[in-house]
């Protein structure tokens, strides 16, 4: 039997996962009704929960992660404002340019490092004055998880002090803000109590529920009862007024009770994956932070490991380097058989380098 139908190892994303049976079922048993009436338990009940963790008045149930960070952008500013984000923020370099195109907000990006931090003294220099010149500078925004980084608490403590001085609101894109939570035991005693710690630096914090969470579709946008209600406004504008969503809500539910605390075992794995990737000649790990783990691949053979990969069920994303991204439908033995793929891959180079290197003596 062909590797590849034995074994299918995805590790192109966290949003790849199979809903579980558990989930499955809570879902089948969701009680719901018409949320644009607002009718809706399961999702009503979701709100409350998130909004509670994450320590903020009022939530608002979203069906993707575009659309509540589009939203929160669109309730904190308006048209002509500005916002400060990150030059490879996901909110505006993977949104489509939605809050320019949708929300006339103009994006001021600032340049990263490689952990994903924005210098202060950049932020500070970027917020316009009272000018009729300048867009006003309205909102900054960051990112938690950047790239698998979790921030440190002392540079979300200082970059939102900033913003606040300067009366500027601050919205968080936590796509992966229980990995964060996770990932900063200082946060708090444990998951919750971190990632309402998180929380408590941002006026405003969208979560995912489809990304290392495990439900099949959602985010919620949490804030203050104001912010929310405008952003309830823009949802339904934005085509993002759903019905009987509580089947959706109820898996976002699930996850919460059920694969919060487990994302630490993503996080191993994606250790597990660095440590064997750092015996092998030909790749370096240029980061493996929570679950995601970047690797630069030697020679431009990028392309070439990532077609041997998907030959042998294995599945990566990248171009130059490549990406693996951990989650709850990956075990230890699906890491070590990527491992082993990698391996045979540069092996096989070198076989083939050393053979090509006795026909060439040959010729000559
Ligand atoms: C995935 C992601 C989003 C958007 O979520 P979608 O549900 O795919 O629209 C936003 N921000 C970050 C950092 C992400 O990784």
């Amino acid at each position: 039997m062909p590797d590849h139908q034995a074994r299918r190892v995805d590790l192109r994303s966290d949003t790849v996962t199979q809903p579980t049976a558990a989930m499955r079922a809570a879902m089948m048993a969701a009680p719901v009704g018409d949320d644009v009436f607002g009718d809706d338990p399961s999702v009503n009940a979701l709100q409350a929960r998130i909004a509670d963790i994450t320590g903020k008045q009022a939530a608002l149930f979203m069906p993707t992660g575009t659309q509540s960070n589009l939203c929160a952008l669109m309730a904190h500013c308006e048209r002509g404002d500005e916002y400060i984000v990150g030059q490879n923020a996901h909110t505006y370099r993977y949104e489509g340019g939605g809050a320019a195109v949708l929300g006339s907000i103009q994006p001021q990006p600032l340049a990263q490092g490689s952990t994903g931090e924005m210098a202060l003294a950049d932020i500070a220099a970027a917020i316009k004055p009272e000018d009729i010149h300048f867009a006003r500078t309205r909102l900054l925004c960051l990112e938690n998880t950047w790239n698998g980084h979790p921030m440190p608490l002392s540079y979300l403590a200082q970059a939102t002090d900033l913003a606040r001085e300067h009366g500027l609101a601050t919205h968080l894109d936590g796509a992966r803000f229980f990995n964060a939570a996770v990932a900063t035991p200082q946060a708090g005693a444990d998951a919750f109590a971190a990632a309402r710690h998180i929380a408590s630096y941002f006026d405003s914090v969208s979560v995912c529920f489809s990304k290392g969470l495990g439900a099949p579709v959602g985010s919620a946008l949490c804030g203050s009862q104001a912010l929310i209600g405008r952003a309830l406004r823009w949802r339904k504008m934005l085509g993002g007024g759903m019905r009987q969503s509580g089947v959706l809500a109820a898996a976002a539910s699930h996850a919460l009770d059920h694969h919060i605390e487990r994302l630490a075992q993503d996080h191993a794995l994606a250790q597990r994956l660095a440590l064997g990737l750092s015996g092998i000649d030909g790749v370096r790990v240029r980061s493996a932070q929570t679950n995601i783990v970047f690797v630069d691949v030697a020679d431009g053979r990028a392309p070439a490991l990532l077609a041997h990969l998907a030959q042998h069920g294995v599945l990566a994303t990248g171009l130059i380097g490549l990406r693996f991204v951990t989650h709850l439908d990956v075990d230890e033995a699906g890491i070590d058989h990527a491992l082993a793929c990698i391996r045979q891959f540069f092996r096989g180079q070198a076989v083939a380098a050393a053979s090509a290197h006795v026909a060439g003596s040959a010729v000559y």
